[in-house]
């Protein structure tokens, strides 16, 4: 077979979602979606939206949307960004603010940022973790270098807090720093307040995770004035219309149903604080998470032969097969129903 990649990215290695079964059998754990569908009024607002009006390419920029989020942070509509989910927001930061050139982010993070390092040809430094995988912070000060971090952090559902992050920015003033807050809405505090301080922070979001949307696509990220533009016109040679007309009704239609979000999103919370307790009670080790998932062990069993044994009874986690946490396996937090289903799995497994 000829191979038809330029050199530039022949050798890449794609990242691997979790997986996305056909039929609906399984008691999906695997991708940390919400267990709950978005609110009715998003829904409705989407139906409403969908008109002879579509012939029309979207606003480009957006700024209903962005004016909406503006409000509802407290920041200024030039301070939001919006994109086809974050991903591709963090894949148009790294070509903006890191092609060739040096970032380091911490080595247990998300799985997607060597990826794209490879892709733009970032020289990209993986800081060790500490013994209970958490974050070396000390490690991530005056890098002179960019730096990426994921608060919470993902797979492991460790929160800095905001202090902690501000040193971080401070001391890498000269670089891009990038806060991925996908799962922020879940206990954490955000760094959107820093923005107005530090004018190399970009602080990233999602609507997939905390507002049921994922089937959507809609990013969104938060910067000093200068940033946001500066992304934007890198934006602008890639792709002028993101986001689509319809997800752009929905997610403001997501952010007038602040009620809706609040009951799920502590809903989540409580579903995670007792299924970290029961699984305590099997024995298992659990990780401090502020995120809608957890990641866990146990001695007598290795992440890949509990994932394969949960997938047998029609459970599905994410299981990663790296070293460093291949006793791993990271499980989303469902309904209170799906977790009273995992519970009893692994009661058996380990049993
Ligand atoms: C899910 C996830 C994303 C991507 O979210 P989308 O908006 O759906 O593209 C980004 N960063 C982290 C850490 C995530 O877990």
């Amino acid at each position: 077979m000829r191979n038809f990649l330029c050199n530039r990215v022949k050798s890449i290695i794609p990242y691997t979602p979790g997986e996305q079964p056909r039929d609906l059998e399984y008691i999906k754990l695997n991708t940390n979606e919400n267990p709950y569908p978005p609110s009715l009024k998003v829904l409705k607002a989407m139906k409403d939206s969908v008109d002879a009006s579509i012939q029309l390419y979207p606003d480009p920029e957006s700024i209903k949307l962005r004016n909406r989020a503006a409000t509802y942070y407290g920041v200024k509509v030039e301070n939001v960004f919006t994109g086809n989910g974050s991903d591709e927001i963090l894949a148009l930061a790294f070509m903006a603010f890191y092609q060739d050139s040096k970032i380091c982010y911490p080595e247990i993070s998300y799985s997607f940022y060597p990826v794209y390092s490879n892709l733009y040809k970032v020289d990209d430094e993986k800081i060790k973790m500490n013994d209970d995988l958490t974050i070396d912070v000390n490690k991530m000060m005056n890098k002179n270098k960019g730096v990426v971090i994921t608060n919470p952090n993902a797979p492991t559902g460790e929160c800095l807090n905001v202090d902690t992050l501000e040193k971080i920015i401070s001391s890498n003033s000269q670089n891009v720093v990038i806060v991925d807050e996908a799962y922020i809405d879940f206990g954490g505090d955000s760094a959107i307040g820093l923005i107005t301080k530090y004018d190399n922070l970009l602080v990233v979001q999602t609507l997939s995770k905390s507002r049921s949307l994922a089937g959507l696509r809609i990013g969104l990220a938060f910067g000093s004035e200068n940033l946001i533009a500066q992304l934007t016109s890198i934006k602008n040679c890639f792709n002028s219309y993101p986001v689509d007309k319809i997800s752009q009704v929905a997610a403001i239609a997501s952010f007038d149903d602040e009620l809706y979000f609040q009951s799920i999103c502590q809903k989540i919370s409580n579903s995670r604080e007792k299924t970290i307790s029961e699984l305590t009670k099997l024995g298992m080790k659990v990780l401090p998470s502020k995120a809608n998932f957890i990641f866990t062990k146990h001695k007598n069993i290795t992440g890949e032969n509990l994932y394969l044994k949960l997938r047998e009874m029609g459970i599905l986690v994410r299981y990663f097969n790296l070293p460093s946490i291949s006793e791993y396996v990271r499980i989303t937090i469902g309904t209170k129903e799906q977790m009273d289903e995992l519970i009893k799995a692994i009661g058996e497994i380990l049993k």
